[in-house]
């Protein structure tokens, strides 16, 4: 029989089994990262701690500013959702308009970025895996309306130094397939050309990006999937 596991009340709230990484109130599961949008480098007091993140909370959103944040807590496989809102009304264009960015390990980026018609290079468009895939559709919502994110995110493995098993994305966007297990071809951050694989521990924070755009998220939550839905798969 399969482990039972509550699903949210309502669509798109969390399952029983699920981390709360934002919940409206507060940031506590977060830290802020130093260096600008390509860092996953976590910020150090002068007595070597984690710095709590400081992005502003305004009526249960949280606003992106004062650079990049990650997780405490570090993830290999996991489902995560993650609700977000473009500035309204749209500034800029191209890479400039509404860019964040979701990054797995710190280094795998899933794009977030004003896409509503609003032209820029394929793989760099919302639900793009960055500088890797373009999204299989653009199912893009207007400037500020809240969009969801559903991604299933597989780690990478490694075994004596050398790539076993690439990482795998599967992402719906606003409850369209974006990317169906895409093999990531390597980090997109910080940018290599081409991209490559390094061997990294199993399991890394989650990072949010600030690409000095003020783009808004609500109820991120994630579950692990290691040993549960992909029993014996690594
Ligand atoms: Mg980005």
């Amino acid at each position: 029989m399969a482990p039972v596991v509550a699903p949210g009340p309502t669509p798109g709230a969390a399952p029983a089994d699920a981390t709360r990484l934002f919940d409206g109130t507060s940031l506590s599961a977060w830290v802020k990262v130093a260096g600008g949008a390509t860092s996953s480098t976590p910020m150090r007091s002068p007595t070597g701690d984690l710095v709590p993140a400081d992005w502003p909370i305004k009526d249960g959103t949280l606003e992106v500013g004062r650079g990049s944040i990650m997780t405490r807590e570090s993830f290999g496989d996991v489902q995560l959702h993650l609700e977000f809102a473009e500035p309204a009304p749209a500034r800029g264009t191209g890479q400039e308009r509404g860019n964040s960015g979701i990054k797995f390990m710190g280094l795998y980026e899933i794009q977030v970025l004003d896409s509503f018609q609003a032209p820029t290079y394929a793989d760099g468009a919302v639900g793009a895996i960055y500088g890797e895939y373009p999204p299989l559709v653009n199912a893009a919502r207007p400037p500020g309306e809240w969009q969801t994110y559903d991604i299933v995110f597989e780690a990478p493995v490694f075994r004596d130094g050398a790539l076993i098993s690439p990482a795998f994305a599967t992402v719906f966007l606003n409850g369209v397939v974006v990317q169906l297990r895409r093999p990531i071809m390597g980090a997109t951050s910080p940018t290599t050309t081409p991209h490559a694989y390094a061997p990294t521990p199993a399991e890394m924070p989650l990072l949010l990006q600030d690409h000095s755009s003020p783009v808004r998220f609500r109820n991120i939550w994630i579950r692990r999937l290691s040993g549960l839905d992909r029993p014996g798969a690594k």
